[in-house]
């Protein structure tokens, strides 16, 4: 493919991307919402873009078959980044990795006790690494959404999960009580794509870079 193919998950990733699309000059033809198509073009005829489930995107750069991507620092992590190059934090899709408990559990006389916890959570290296750092022991339970319904069911201690507003904590009657790191969404690019086609590619990128100051 000789034009440019742009990796993007549909909802926030896709509606905080269309301004930086725009500062580009690149304008969708559809949307992806309305849309069934998995390929959408846009007012370019060298630049398309592929709707991805979010946590696919750093597969599809990866391999080359999207020449950029945006996704999440969440999803980079617990993808690796391997033959990815990550030039831009986009500061969209702002949240925050945190741990989150029932109202009522006592976590940090949990941890002071060296208790061992059970953990459910869809980022199983993020939450691996956090508390190996920590020096706390944990079994490590594998999830794909809705991960504050474990401690309500007595599948885990605690969840390690995206927070923003907090309300679906609350709603559930969980709680943060430690945050991990803060979140937003990076621009990644296929690294041998780039060599290859920079001419195309770099000022996509400098258009982008310039819309999110
Ligand atoms: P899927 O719905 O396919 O399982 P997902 O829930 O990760 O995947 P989105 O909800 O579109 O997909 O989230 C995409 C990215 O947006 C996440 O990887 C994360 O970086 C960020 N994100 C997730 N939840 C929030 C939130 N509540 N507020 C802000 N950003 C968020
Ligand atoms: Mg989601």
């Amino acid at each position: 493919m000789t034009g440019i193919t742009i990796a993007l998950s549909k909802g926030r990733i896709f509606e905080e991307t269309l301004p930086l699309l725009a500062a580009a000059g690149i304008v969708p033809s559809d949307d992806p919402e309305t849309s069934r198509k998995l390929i959408i073009g846009t007012n370019r005829p060298d630049v398309r873009l592929v709707i991805v489930r979010a946590s696919d995107t750093p597969t599809y750069v990866q391999y080359g078959a999207a020449d950029l991507g945006i996704a999440g620092k969440d999803v980079l992590l617990e993808h690796g980044g391997d033959g990815l190059y990550q030039p831009l934090d986009l500061k969209i899709a702002r949240c925050r990795m945190a741990v989150a408990v029932p109202n009522g559990f006592d976590y940090e006389q949990a941890v002071q006790r060296g208790a061992r916890l059970r953990v459910a959570t869809k980022y199983i290296q993020t939450a691996r690494e956090h508390f190996a750092a920590k020096g706390v022991h944990v079994d490590l339970i594998k999830l794909y959404g809705s991960m504050e319904l474990a401690p309500l069911v007595g599948l885990a201690d605690a969840i390690v999960d995206l927070v923003s507003s907090g309300n679906t904590l609350k709603a559930n009657n969980l709680q943060a009580v430690e945050d991990i790191m803060p979140i937003s969404s990076r621009l990644i690019v296929n690294q041998a794509a780039l060599k290859m086609k920079r001419e195309l590619l770099q000022p996509v990128i400098d258009a982008f870079a310039g819309a999110v100051r």
